[in-house]
């Protein structure tokens, strides 16, 4: 883990700022890693979800109306970051007529045009499936479309809110890539929440049959006791063998580490992704 002046930059930067990151909001344990990197994690439309998934630690409620001039405000702390990579990732907003797709849209074209060259990823809740509120974001022009499954199919209720849905959450990552087929997609699972290895690997194949590229397997820590508590810790040699399992069934990129978190080394895995689309649209 480097501590370096980049680091430093960006905590001062970002301290300053007064943006919320996802990085400092959920402890993360690869803070030093990524800011280091010179990547980071924005949450807009809020810091109160209108879900109540049972593993997350964010404040569940009723939003705030939106906020116009985050958009710019987030562009800007880019640019005074000097990021390359940025995360982008919002709260649940159920209570907006298209969940805040123009927002979000509006928030992935402002960081471009006042930063040009830096890779965007759009980390987005499930819209509730709208095609409508996907095509939005997806015209934005992200490199990366990223939306988490969270857990394999049988968990989902007990897991996710009851609005989200398994099959709902796999059919908004297969519109993302026929809506743009040269779009990298990125999935999450967390482990550890009661699973089977046979259930994991079933939702990593469903995750291949959409044609998520980047996969990112990771610990479920509880955040707090009013979460649901780990069933398993898994060892690193358990995450090795998932990793081997998912290089096999075609991703292009996975991250599979107990500490990892959607963000961390995104940049590598957007390149390494984005080569391998190539490729194969080449032959
Ligand atoms: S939708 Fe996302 S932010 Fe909202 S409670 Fe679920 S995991 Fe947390």
């Amino acid at each position: 883990m480097r501590l370096g002046g980049e680091f430093s930059k960006v905590s001062r930067a970002v301290v300053g700022l007064g943006i919320p990151t996802v990085c400092e909001e959920a402890l993360c344990p690869n803070i030093m890693e990524c800011w280091g990197s010179g990547t980071a994690t924005f949450m807009i439309m809020g810091k109160v979800c209108t879900r109540g998934c049972r593993f997350c630690y964010v404040a569940k409620g009723r939003p705030e109306p939106l906020d116009p001039g985050e958009p710019a405000r987030i562009a800007l702390a880019v640019r005074k970051l000097g990021l390359s990579y940025v995360t982008i990732t919002s709260v649940d907003r159920d209570d907006l007529p298209d969940g805040g797709a123009r927002h979000f849209a509006e928030t992935i074209r402002m960081v471009k045009r006042l930063n040009p060259g830096v890779l965007v990823e759009a980390l987005i809740p499930d819209f509730q499936g709208s095609r409508d509120s996907l095509r939005v974001v997806v015209e934005a022009g992200p490199d990366v479309l990223g939306h988490n499954i969270e857990t394999v199919e049988r968990l989902t209720p007990r897991v996710r809110d009851r609005r989200a849905g398994y099959r709902q959450s796999l059919e908004v990552l297969r519109m993302a890539k026929e809506l743009n087929p040269g779009l990298v997609t990125k999935s999450s699972i967390l482990l550890g929440l009661g699973e089977t290895l046979e259930e994991v690997l079933g939702a990593m194949r469903d995750l291949r049959r959409v044609g998520v590229d980047i996969l990112v397997l990771s610990q479920y820590l509880r955040p707090s006791p009013r979460q649901l508590p780990v069933e398993k810790y898994y060892t690193v040699e358990e995450f090795k063998l998932l990793e081997r399992e998912a290089l096999r069934m075609g991703f292009s990129y996975v991250v599979a580490h107990p500490l990892a978190r959607t963000s961390y080394r995104a940049r590598e895995a957007y390149l390494r992704a984005l080569e391998r689309l190539r490729a194969r649209a080449a032959g």
